[in-house]
Parts: C-alpha cells; structure tokens; sequence
C-alpha cells in the first residue's frame, strides 16, 4: 500500500528563494506517491501554482478556528481551502510546547478544519519515557496519547465529517524522539508500531473507524524510515528536519518509491 509522506519545514527556510530551490527539487521526483509538503504559509500561495498535474499536496502547520473575524494573525480554514491547500497539521508537538497550544484548542481547529473539507494531520505523543520497553511506561505512554485522542477529537465522534480515508490522519509523534526536543533519544521501530496499533485499534472501538491511516514522527532520515515504514500498520511518516536538506528528501523518496 502506497505510503504518506509529510515534510514538515517548521519555519524553514528563510527566504523564498531557497523555500522555491526545495519544493522544485521535491517536484522533480515525484511520481506516483502521496507526499504533502507542510510550508510555512507565506510560501504556500508561491507553490499552488507549481503543482499542477503533480501529486505532491500542500500542506499548513497550522489553522485558526473560526472562518473569519477579527482574529489578528490568524489564518482561517476557507482561507487555506480556498488557496489550494489540502492538508492542515494540527497539534504538533511544538506548538503544544511554545504557544501553549491546550486539547481544546487542537479540538477546536479539528473541528473547523474538517468541517471545511481539509484533513486533518492530528500530532499526538506523550512528552517523555524513562525506559522504553517497560510495561508501566509502555501504558503510561498509551493512556496520555488515549487521552489526548479522546480531547482532539471530542464531537467528531461519529466522524460524519469524515469523509474519506484521508480526512483524518494521525502522526504518533513520541514528543522525546523528536530531534529538536533535545533528548538524543531515539523511538525504537516496534515501540511505535505498538503505539500506532493502539491508536488504530483505539479508534476502531471508540469511533467505529477502521480507515484512518496513522504515520510515525520522530526524527525520521533516510537511513531509518524503512524500519519504519517496512510495517503494514504504518501508513508513513512525518519528517521535520531531514526534510529542509535536498539530498536527504531525494533519497527519503527514493527509498518509498
Ligand atoms: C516534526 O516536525 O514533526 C518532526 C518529527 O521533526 P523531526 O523529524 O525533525 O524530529
């Protein structure tokens, strides 16, 4: 099954010349394969233009909840919509971190942004694990990402804005793995197939949904996403900065051609 692959560029890079030098390079790739490029917005009316007849998707690390308003600095879900932006990351671990980004808010964009027909790219993680592999700390971790789940989620329930596989996807993103979190720490391939197990079957049971695809995140590079990736129930990846160096994306490509 063809997997997902999401750049994240966080904000990256910091001109439009090299943000341009980048997305043609990710351009001349592709070919048949489900990859989103989340730019930070100011590029994002730039690259509508260039993908035309392409299958790379243009993705926003992030969305406001309400459509319109007096709401200085934020950008609504139609505005996105509108532009030609598909996908929307919502609840990344850094911005949970540094814009104190809580549950409701995260519920709120869900809301808004699937109902205005985006999908949803929801980042859930426990924030630390001491001994990875230890039962305690292994459902610990599950019971904070459930929780998590449960409040993001909250009113979607019966998903009726749901309306396709690609609606609502989930990144289980181990927030101590993510190379800027500074840990060193690494996310071993089976621990995240566990979690990202649970997650399915979490909401097949609460949500009666067996469609929605749930991607690794977590310093993922050319050299480890295939240990990832290698697993059925792992629908793909998210890749934060291996994503901003042109060599690492040809290579990220040609490993899931
Ligand atoms: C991310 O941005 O979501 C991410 C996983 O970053 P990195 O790949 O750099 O750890």
């Amino acid at each position: 099954m063809k997997k997902i692959i999401i750049f994240n560029w966080k904000m990256y890079p910091s001109s439009l010349k090299e943000a341009k030098e980048l997305f043609n390079s990710i351009l001349k790739q592709i070919k048949n394969l489900e990859i989103v490029v989340a730019a930070p917005f100011i590029y994002l009316s730039e690259f509508v233009g260039l993908i035309n007849k392409t299958k790379i998707k243009l993705g926003a690390q992030d969305v406001f909840y309400k459509d319109e308003g007096a709401y200085t600095g934020e950008i609504s879900p139609t505005m996105l919509k509108n532009l030609g932006v598909e996908y929307i990351i919502i609840g990344h671990s850094e911005r949970r971190k540094y814009l104190d980004e809580t549950d409701e808010m995260i519920n709120k964009k869900v809301s808004a942004a699937l109902k205005t027909g985006l999908k949803v790219v929801l980042c859930v993680g426990e924030p630390s694990r001491a001994t990875s592999g230890k039962r305690q700390e292994t459902n610990r971790a599950k019971n904070y990402v459930k929780r998590q789940l449960e409040k993001d989620l909250k009113g979607v329930k019966n998903m009726s804005y749901v309306s396709g596989p690609l609606s609502l996807i989930i990144v289980y993103e181990p927030v101590w793995a993510i190379s800027t979190s500074g840990t060193g720490k690494i996310c071993q391939p089976k621990d995240a197939l566990k979690m990202i197990k649970f997650i399915k079957k979490f909401l097949s049971v609460k949500y009666q949904v067996s469609s929605v695809k749930v991607l690794y995140g977590g310093s993922v590079d050319s050299k480890n996403i295939k240990n990832f990736v290698k697993y059925s129930e792992i629908d793909g990846a998210l890749v934060g900065g291996a994503s901003l160096k042109i060599k690492e994306v040809k290579k990220i490509i040609k490993i899931i051609k």
